[in-house]
């Protein structure tokens, strides 16, 4: 069987090709640390699993779930926007929900780039962003993420060629793979960039709710004149360790939501009504649970930065995100540091090559194991040198 050509660009993804290295690692009998993927470790917040539970029961959930979302979700999600970021919305034109960010980052994609078009997205970066411009048929001009600009792209030297076609820019703040955080000055600069020339921003705001330090990260939308130029994505995944649960919402540009109420009825349906019923317990009574994740993992940071550090990895403080992001100091490249320390540590670390070309010479350790493992993986890091 030959699939079809559309798929041979797709690179095999990071993860599942790490998956299975681990499990024949683990099948034989090796302890493995993954510090990898940025999939919470501990549960669900209670409160939310209590609420999808009782939603369980309700027989109106047990239908088909509209596109468009429950009038008490899309409710939820506007109110959470005004409380948390200050953005007023309208929740039935301007809220959209959806199976994750995941989904949303792909249907956007298919709801407003084609063949002929050019995507603007960020590398180093979350693999998806590249998948669902080839998926959409569109070309991809990648912005690099330098230290020496604090991991923010360069609007203002991208050729007069790619910008003329270029339709949409994926954006990333709080950032993965860096960890980097957006100003609201360099929010207002898009916002401006896109008006000029006349695209849509799509900002991927997976990570708003895991800050430290007292850090708290805005949301695309608080700059003015945002929801005129694009939208931002908001997921439950990351801040209410809700990775399995597939939902989220799409906020902002009515225009970009229409366009997307247009398409989805045609692919599949919306998110299970007793999800949309937990997600609005995340929002409201469980608005909190993201602040209490956020200590876990400022706590974690502060273990394993000081290893990290002492293996020979140039690491900043993120005051955001599930991960670290380590400068190699030593001669090697970032695949091959990764490897060792797979093979002589039992520790499973991404190598930034894997999230683009910019990312060669880094590595990202994810904060997703408790306390002792991290520990663990410290003292089995220590014997190792560079
Ligand atoms: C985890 C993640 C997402 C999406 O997660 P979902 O579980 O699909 O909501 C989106 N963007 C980035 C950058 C992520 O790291």
């Amino acid at each position: 069987m030959k699939p079809a050509s559309r798929l041979n660009a797709l690179k095999p993804y990071l993860f599942a090709t790490l998956a299975k290295r681990i499990e024949e690692q683990r099948a034989k009998g090796i302890d493995i640390i993954a510090l990898a993927s940025g999939d919470p470790d501990l549960a669900t917040c209670p409160l939310v699993v209590n609420a999808a539970i009782e939603a369980l029961r309700n027989p109106k959930n047990h239908t088909y779930p509209t596109n468009r979302g429950k009038a008490a979700f899309l409710n939820a999600a506007a109110d959470f926007m005004a409380a948390r970021f200050g953005v007023s919305l309208d929740p039935v034109y301007e809220i959209f929900p959806v199976l994750g960010g995941k989904e949303a980052v792909h249907h956007l994609g298919f709801a407003l780039l084609g063949e002929g078009d050019y995507c603007l997205y960020t590398e180093p970066g979350y693999p998806i962003y590249e998948s669902a411009i080839h998926l959409a048929g569109a070309a991809g001009h990648a912005l690099p993420l330098l230290e020496s600009n604090a991991f923010l792209p360069d609007l203002d030297n991208i050729p007069s060629e790619v910008l003329a076609r270029a339709r949409v820019l994926y954006l990333n703040y709080p950032n993965n793979p860096t960890g980097a955080v957006a100003t609201r000055e360099f929010f207002a600069k898009v916002v401006d960039f896109a008006r000029r020339n006349d695209l849509i921003v799509i900002h991927d705001n997976a990570y708003s709710e895991i800050t430290f330090d007292g850090y708290i990260a805005p949301s695309f939308l608080e700059s003015p004149g945002a929801a005129d130029v694009g939208v931002e994505i908001f997921s439950l995944s990351k801040g209410w360790n809700m990775t399995g649960w597939r939902i989220g919402f799409i906020a902002g540009n009515r225009d970009v939501i229409s366009a997307l109420k247009h398409l989805k009825p045609n692919i599949d349906a919306g998110p299970f009504g007793a999800i949309q019923d937990a997600a609005i317990a995340a929002l409201t009574v469980g608005w909190r649970f993201p602040r209490e994740m956020s200590r876990v993992y400022q706590e974690r940071r502060d273990v394993i930065i000081p290893v990290l550090r002492n293996i020979g990895l140039h690491v900043n403080e993120p005051v955001a995100s599930l991960f670290l992001w380590g400068r190699i100091m030593a001669d090697i490249s970032s695949a091959d540091l990764a490897n060792r320390i797979f093979e002589e540590a039992g520790v499973v670390i991404s190598p930034g090559c894997s999230f683009g070309a910019s990312g060669e010479g880094y590595v990202r350790v994810a904060l997703t194991a408790p306390i002792e493992r991290l520990t663990e993986a410290a003292r089995r890091l220590q014997r190792l040198t560079l």
